[in-house]
């Protein structure tokens, strides 16, 4: 990638008593907490009655645990509401990639965020001030994912940092779907059913898509992941439930199971694969560059570890916290 160079920007820090409509402040609280004249909450724990909720994807941890039964506009996109319907009921309003919609003082547009089905990103603009918050995003995309992730230029970048350590190097998804491929074809050969453990929302889908495209094997999932795999009927995946045929799929962990993780990047295990969904280290220097930030908050996983190392590399970085970031 090529040099970051930092500008600077003008981060005030106690305007609250003259704040006008258009000064944005926000913080990890409650979620990611944006005000702008009003408040929005992306990803929030909870959601509060009368303040409008963004989920930016289907994965419990970014998921408000009232969401079937708030009093609030609650937005995501087309495929995170499919899931989230059949996970907990509730209802949503559609946030399609690439149009915009207005809450408040606040112009929001949704970007593929490549990480599972429905993820997405959000630019918030407000008055003259622009913010990009990638949720948990994958650049290199996958077989269940709309598109590999966009990032948009934004004067300020709030990024998931899950694998933001150098050591975290995912080989191409293309030779780990091969390797699992042969395993699985090897294990059946050898008069074995072999069991693959996977994340119930996403990774099992990207397993079953895989073995669909590279195997001709049948493909067998646990009750759960059939009903979760039923929301993303736009893939065409093909699998029975329950039915123990060459190759089961289950969110469980059993010992003798293969994972399918990008934290299986640190095991030595034959049958440990390492097709991530999320970024990992290079990849969010990536896109860090494409959004051309001046001012980066890093949030998950290694957020102070992330942060550290953009500001070594001259970037104005840091972890968010639940102190306010006043602009
Ligand atoms: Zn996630």
């Amino acid at each position: 990638m090529g040099m970051l160079t930092p500008r600077s920007y003008a981060l005030n820090k106690n305007k609250s008593s003259n704040r006008g409509l258009d000064a944005m402040r926000f913080r990890y609280g409650n979620g990611i907490e944006i005000e702008c004249g009003e408040r929005i909450l992306i990803d929030p724990k909870r959601a509060i009655e009368g303040i409008p909720v963004l989920i930016s994807h289907a994965h419990s941890d970014h998921v408000p645990r009232n969401v079937s039964h708030v009093k609030t506009d609650v937005y995501a996109s087309f495929g995170t509401a499919s899931i989230l319907r059949r996970l907990y009921g509730g209802h949503y309003k559609i946030l399609h990639f690439n149009e915009s919609i207005s809450i408040g003082n606040f112009e929001i547009y949704a970007f593929p965020a490549g990480h599972i089905y429905g993820s997405s990103g959000f630019l918030i603009n407000c008055g003259k001030i622009s913010l990009f918050y990638t949720g948990d995003v994958n650049p290199r995309g996958g077989l269940t994912v709309e598109s590999p992730a966009r990032i948009p230029k934004a004067d300020i970048l709030i990024t998931e940092a899950t694998y933001g350590l150098p050591k975290f190097r995912f080989p191409d998804q293309e030779v780990t779907r091969a390797r699992l491929s042969k395993w699985v074809i090897k294990e059946v050969m050898n008069g074995r059913s072999p069991i693959l453990s996977a994340y119930l929302i996403g990774k099992s889908q990207e397993v079953i898509a895989t073995l669909n495209r590279y195997t001709n094997l049948e493909v067998s999932v646990s009750k759960r992941i059939a009903d979760v795999s039923e929301a993303y009927s736009v893939f065409d995946l093909r699998y029975e439930v329950d039915t123990h045929k060459d190759a089961h799929v289950t969110h469980k962990a059993y010992d003798n199971a293969a994972r399918v993780t990008g934290w299986a990047i640190l095991s030595k295990r034959e049958c440990d694969f390492p097709l991530s969904a999320h970024a990992d280290f290079y990849d969010l220097l990536n896109v860090v560059e494409l959004s051309n930030s001046s001012r980066i908050y890093t949030v998950y996983g290694y957020a102070e570890g992330f942060a550290k190392i953009l500001k070594k590399m001259g970037i104005e970085a840091s972890a968010l916290s639940d102190t306010w970031v006043e602009l």
